[in-house]
């Protein structure tokens, strides 16, 4: 009977035990996870979990009927490929296929660690610190203008909480998106009635400050930026990205990319025999986009380990391996405003719009040679659909045609 052992119980180490059953794998499954709680889902987080109209957000799965073993509460420590043994806090695990899915971990504000209310917000704890937060409408300071800064933003807004948002760049997503298409974004944060500060890097943050008057546990602080100013907050939560949580596979042998990611290949196989790597904690080469990929989103969790299971159950048969070569999609809500993302615009040589970037909905196009090969879509679901399936059949379009929002996003 083989073994296989997944490490992370978050989307993507879930998703690979369920898909593993669900292709029809007959050997033993563990799910090794670091944190206490039952898996569980984490875009509500920012959003429902935040504002407490969701208690929880844990994975729909009966491990047991699927006979899947979890080993919560347990951290991976090392591999060591040879022996094909993962260690763990428990102890040493063997395995005849390991999975590494150990997601990301957010990066922490220099200077601020561990000063209490200074919060991030990646985990089921995260947010349960979080709530009281907003429940209690504290003046919040939010470091970075990425997509956890914009949603924590909005739920903060929304508890009723005076929000201001401290990001480094000239504009908001700045990591992400082109300049003309994250400056309808910035006035988002003003209609919403949040301060948005560009330009602006922290130089410390004081504590015991004249902020809000806060709880226990709760001191006032004071965010001083590099011009002088200081920004009296209850809270500061710190949205500045994420890294793979990669650290503990050092001295193992696996090879790991120059932000921390694993290097898979196209079939998601780590450098080691018998391992393979899925979800945020791996970059994989795209042949589609012709360059090597390390994404942060809940669909890439999703598919990624049906390709991971697949190859696991077809090498042992001798079925031809699948390659992973996904259009990535994601969604992000912000602001009152549902923003859906396809596809990969770096190699692209136009930029189209569908629409009116100061108005409601809108949607760019970005094309290389006449075809579609990504879109972002501001309130229009539609678009996202048809261009996702444009993007995935690769067909040339005629832009002047995509410009015109009443038509559908189609081949012509
Ligand atoms: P993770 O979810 O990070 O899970 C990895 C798990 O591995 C964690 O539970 C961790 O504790 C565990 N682990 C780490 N190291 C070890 C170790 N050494 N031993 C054992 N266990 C370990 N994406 C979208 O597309 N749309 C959204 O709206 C959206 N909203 C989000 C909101 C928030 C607040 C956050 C944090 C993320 C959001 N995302 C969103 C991103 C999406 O949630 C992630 O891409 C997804 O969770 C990745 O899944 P993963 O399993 O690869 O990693």
């Amino acid at each position: 009977e083989r073994r296989v052992v997944v490490v992370g119980a978050g989307m993507a180490g879930v998703q690979t035990a369920v898909a593993l059953r669900e292709q029809g794998f007959t050997g033993t499954v563990t799910l090794i996870g670091a944190e206490p709680h039952q898996p569980y889902d984490r875009p509500p987080l920012s959003k429902a979990v935040l504002l407490g109209t969701a208690e929880g957000s844990a994975f729909d799965v009966d491990f047991e009927a699927l006979g899947i073993t979890l080993r919560l509460g347990c951290e991976a420590l090392g591999v060591r490929p040879r022996a094909h043994v993962l260690d763990t806090s428990d102890g040493p695990v063997p395995y005849d296929l390991l999975v590494l899915a150990t997601g990301a971990e957010p990066i922490r504000l220099p200077g601020a660690e561990g000063v209490p209310g200074v919060h991030l917000l990646r985990t089921l704890d995260d947010a349960e610190r979080l709530r009281p937060v907003l429940a209690r409408q504290h003046d919040i300071v939010v470091v970075g203008a990425g997509w956890i800064g914009a949603e924590f933003a909005t739920a903060a807004r929304e508890a009723g909480c005076a929000v201001t948002v401290v990001e480094a760049a000239d504009r908001p997503l700045a990591g992400a998106l082109p300049a003309e298409v994250a400056a309808p974004m910035t006035g988002w944060y003003a209609d919403s009635g949040a301060v948005l500060r560009t330009h602006a890097r922290v130089e410390r943050v004081e504590t015991g400050g004249p902020g809000e008057p806060g709880g226990p546990g709760e001191p006032g602080h004071v965010v001083v930026l590099d011009d002088g100013s200081r920004l009296p907050a209850g809270a500061v939560v710190v949205g500045i990205g994420a890294r793979p949580a990669t650290a503990w596979l050092a001295g193992s042998g696996i090879d790991l990319g120059a932000h921390g990611d694993v290097l898979a290949d196209d079939r998601l196989r780590t450098s080691v025999p018998d391992v393979y790597a899925v979800g945020d904690c791996a970059s994989f080469p795209s042949g589609r986009y012709g360059e090597r990929l390390l994404v942060h989103h809940w669909d890439n969790a999703l598919q990624g380990p049906r390709t991971v299971a697949a190859n696991i159950i077809g090498a042992a048969v001798g079925e031809a391996p699948v390659a992973y070569d996904p259009v990535p999609y994601f969604w992000s809500e912000q602001f009152g405003r549902f923003v859906q993302y396809a596809g990969h615009h770096t190699a692209a040589d136009t930029a189209l719009w569908r629409g009116d970037p100061s108005g409601p909905a809108w949607t760019v196009c970005w094309l290389r040679e006449d075809r579609l090969v990504a879109l972002l879509a501001v309130g229009r679901p539609r678009d996202l659909a048809q261009g996702k399936r444009v993007i995935q059949a690769g067909t040339t379009m005629d832009p002047r045609l995509l410009a015109d929002p009443a038509r559908p996003l189609k081949a012509a």
